[in-house]
């Protein structure tokens, strides 16, 4: 499968990994737009928030509390940070393995939308 995530979890592909441990991996984006902006993904390739099953509930909650261990390891949890999922086209998905954007270090401002 021609997958990016993929090929970085299997590290066939460079990135610069911030965490990981057997079932999750956390990197720094290759275009950042905020002073952090890590991804964290599952190892499994999951293409979108969609393909969640019932029985992923826990590696979903193991995604969030990854992105709140990174926010506090690049010590931007006390002033605050955004979590976002992006699904399919209309979210603007362009890589189609599940991922979190953990965005931080600059105010973000209040719209949800850009
Ligand atoms: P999406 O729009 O799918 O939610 O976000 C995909 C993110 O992956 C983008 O922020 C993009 O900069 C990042 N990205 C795409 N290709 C690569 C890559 O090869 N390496 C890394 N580290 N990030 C990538
Ligand atoms: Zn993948």
């Amino acid at each position: 499968m021609d997958c990016i995530f993929c090929k970085i979890a299997t590290k066939e592909t460079q990135a610069t990994i911030v965490y990981e441990n057997p079932e999750i991996l956390a990197f720094e984006d290759i275009h950042p737009q905020a002073p952090v902006h890590t991804l964290i993904v599952p190892r499994r390739h999951i293409p979108t928030s969609n393909d969640l099953a019932p029985e992923d509930a826990a590696l979903a909650g193991k995604l969030l509390l990854c992105a709140r261990e990174v926010a506090k390891k690049k010590g931007i949890d006390q002033n605050g940070y955004r979590i976002v999922v992006n699904c399919n086209s209309e979210g603007g998905q362009m890589v189609y393995h599940l991922h979190l954007h953990l965005l931080g270090g600059r105010p973000l401002g209040g719209k949800l939308c850009k």
